[in-house]
């Protein structure tokens, strides 16, 4: 039985009906850019996620470009941030004229060292961008804690992990600005591209709400540069209907994640020869991926072709760390300054864990897993 590696068809089918509802809803209004149906949807993330405003918009990268633009943030600036993440974590900060300056994360959580960021810190540094890889919230109160020392302000790259909390309170309400992408892949999957920006702060809200609309105030008036950040309508209606079912989503996850390392903790080699992803105590990770690492020269390809060949699909997130890729090479960091980072790259390899993964694909993944253990491999 082939087990994809992610299949957002049944989630999807299962809706059908409200999601056709809702798109006849747009169709029928006529207004497809911002409006009421971004509003609602709006209102509902702003309740969901215990923050006071957030904002629709076209993509999570676009939600952490107008993050940094709201701060202010430009040539002269620096913005520290992982260097184990998806490309957009920096190629954002790039694009605003800042320099981004990578620190290294724990190879238990993915997430950013925390005393490896302070390490980095400068006259220049104007934000942090802890990332919640996977769905896994980083250490945000040793984080803020920091960033209050130094002045400087957090931008939580919240894009894995819609529904995550820490202490009980939810990612992208714990920092100055929280990123979300609705990339199909996330937790909570749009139709396309969409994202949100949140924060608790007005004037940010406000400054973000200008430079989501070409910073026009009033229309046609330009005080500031910004972009089209908008989200459309039939997103955010098609997302609404969604919304609601997210942490029913997690919790089929999460089931997944126990299951998984329930069996996989029992195959000899655990520890050493397989690598089992962690939830640290206080998170609530919402396993926007499974990820595995497999220490020794070749053997995550190895188990990837494994899995391949038995159909089930796999992917490296990521396999090259930031600062080794050739539009930051003049960034100027490497291997040796970033070594968690580079070995991870090496490492990782994310299996099945989607909602719809069905019992026995689960267990063809657990038996495909456990025999190249045994072929020791
Ligand atoms: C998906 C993702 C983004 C970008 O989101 P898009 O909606 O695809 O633009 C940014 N950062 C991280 C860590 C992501 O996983």
């Amino acid at each position: 039985m082939a087990v994809p590696l992610f299949d957002i068809k049944p989630q999807n089918h299962a809706l059908a009906t409200e999601l056709q509802a809702a798109f006849a809803r747009v169709l029928a209004s006529g207004q497809f850019i911002l409006g009421p149906e971004v509003q609602n949807f709006e209102r509902q993330c702003a309740e969901y996620l215990g923050v006071k405003h957030a904002l629709g918009v076209s993509s999570g990268t676009d939600a952490i470009l107008l993050a940094l633009m709201a701060l202010g943030i430009g040539p002269g600036d620096e913005v520290i941030c992982p260097s184990f993440t998806f490309f957009a974590t920096a190629g954002c900060v790039t694009r605003t004229g800042a320099k981004p300056v990578f620190c290294d994360v724990q190879a238990d959580t993915f997430n950013l060292d925390v005393a490896d960021a302070a390490r980095r810190i400068t006259p220049r540094t104007k934000a942090i961008m802890p990332v919640h890889l996977y769905g896994q919230a980083a250490d945000m109160t040793a984080l803020n804690e920091l960033a209050r020392q130094h002045g400087i302000k957090v931008i939580e790259d919240a894009c894995q992990a819609v529904g995550a909390t820490q202490g009980g309170k939810h990612v992208g309400s714990l920092g100055d600005f929280g990123a979300f992408s609705f990339f199909p892949t996330k937790n909570l999957g749009a139709f396309g591209d969409a994202g949100l920006l949140t924060t608790n702060d007005d004037s940010l809200a406000r400054q973000a709400t200008l430079l989501r609309n070409h910073g026009a105030h009033p229309k046609y008036y330009h005080q500031f540069v910004g972009g089209n950040f908008r989200l459309d309508a039939v997103q955010a209606a098609l997302l609404a209907v969604k919304l609601p079912l997210l942490d029913d989503f997690a919790r089929k996850r999460t089931a997944n994640a126990a299951r998984y390392t329930e069996h996989f903790a029992r195959l000899p080699g655990v520890g050493t020869r397989l690598l089992l992803p962690t939830a640290w105590p206080g998170n609530g990770h919402t396993w926007n991926q499974y990820t595995l690492r497999l220490p020794g020269a070749g053997r995550r390809e190895a188990l990837r072709e494994w899995l391949a060949a038995r159909q089930i699909g796999t992917e490296i997130y990521y396999p090259v760390p930031l600062h080794a890729q050739a539009c930051f090479a003049a960034v100027g960091q490497t291997d040796a300054d970033l070594p968690v980072s580079a070995r991870l790259a090496g490492e990782v390899l994310s299996i099945p864990i989607f909602p719809e993964l069905t019992l026995a694909q689960q267990d063809e993944v657990i038996a495909a897993v456990g025999d190249f253990l045994a072929a020791g491999k």
